[in-house]
């Protein structure tokens, strides 16, 4: 590990400020993704601010009926959480679905939403990576891709986004609060907040340099029956394969994201609109433009054999 300088920020503001001002500066909260690539000398920041004594760990009701989740909330207590389990069950589930119970201690909301993709080259620094290395190329294209995206990639970068609860944030319409480094806040919509690779795969995210994420609002609960099915290559401690999240309503409308495809949960708008003409019609729609590899082409098949059970589940 290199060395770095590292400070407790005294508020929110406070460290978005300082992350602007101070050149190679991260936020570390959780930093069950950040310590890793820090070992590895994937990330070499030179300053760390702690976040982890701001007032961002509380989940509020919003006056609209949804819920702001403090971006420092645990997956843990996110996860178990008896509004999210009783109106948003969907998130609960991807939670539990995701890594192991002694991370999902650690792990907090916002570094949920902003780990980095597990992509085996990107972790490998004898490997080219335009991801880890700007312009070095794609080790990965031509490599093993089986784990690697189908949709949303590009000639520059494969890699799929690892998480699980983002892809239940995207299906139930979550969005970010922010404050910039200049003391204001924004909110962004989750659709919008991962950034497709094109050519610049370095660049993840909306966010500015210094922008901290300070909460995750949730909509007002829209009913339906939720599900999140993971398919992975051993039951825990594994990431996607495939994943799908969905809202399936009595009359067979609803919606439905896929994780583990795509630099970014998955998610299209106007496949919702095929839920009730089946898995085969939403599956058509949601992948249209995919260009998986040779290694990687079962996904597609899976996409719509994952979203066939759930569509079952759903019914039963
Ligand atoms: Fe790097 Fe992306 Fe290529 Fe993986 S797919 S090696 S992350 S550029």
């Amino acid at each position: 590990m290199k060395p770095f300088t590292y400070e407790r920020a005294a508020s929110p503001a406070d460290a978005a400020a300082r992350a602007a001002r101070v050149p190679d500066a991260k936020f570390i909260a959780g930093g069950t993704n950040l310590l890793d690539l820090m070992k590895l000398q994937i990330e070499t920041p030179a300053h760390l601010i702690d976040v982890n004594g701001l007032d961002l760990d509380t989940i509020a009701p919003t006056g609209d009926g949804g819920l702001r989740i403090g971006a420092l909330v645990s997956n843990t207590d996110l996860a178990a959480d008896a509004r999210v389990r009783r109106d948003y069950g969907l998130l609960s589930r991807a939670l539990l679905a995701g890594a192991s119970g002694q991370l999902r201690n650690k792990a907090t909301t916002a570094g949920n939403l902003l780990q980095r993709t597990r992509c085996p080259y990107f972790y490998d620094t004898n490997q080219a990576c335009n991801k880890r290395q700007p312009g070095s190329g794609c080790a990965a294209i031509g490599g093993v891709t089986r784990q690697l995206g189908i949709i949303g990639t590009s000639v520059a970068c494969i890699a799929t986004h690892p998480s699980d609860m983002a892809v239940a944030m995207r299906v139930l319409d979550a969005t970010v609060e922010t404050v910039r480094a200049d003391g204001t806040g924004r909110r962004i919509p989750v659709a919008e907040l991962h950034l497709l690779p094109g050519d610049t795969p370095h660049l993840e995210t909306a966010l500015e340099p210094g922008e901290l994420i300070t909460a995750v609002v949730l909509p007002p609960p829209v009913g339906g029956t939720h599900i999140y099915r993971k398919v992975r290559d051993r039951a825990s401690y594994a990431f996607a394969l495939v994943s799908v999240a969905a809202i399936v309503n009595a009359d067979g409308t609803g919606r439905v994201g896929v994780g583990g495809i795509a630099p970014r949960p998955w998610r299209d708008e106007a496949a919702d609109g095929e839920l009730p003409r089946g898995a085969r019609a939403v599956t058509a729609r949601l992948l249209d433009g995919a260009r998986p590899t040779r290694e990687n082409a079962f996904k597609v098949t899976l996409v719509e054999r994952t979203l066939g059970a759930v569509l079952n589940q759903a019914k039963g």
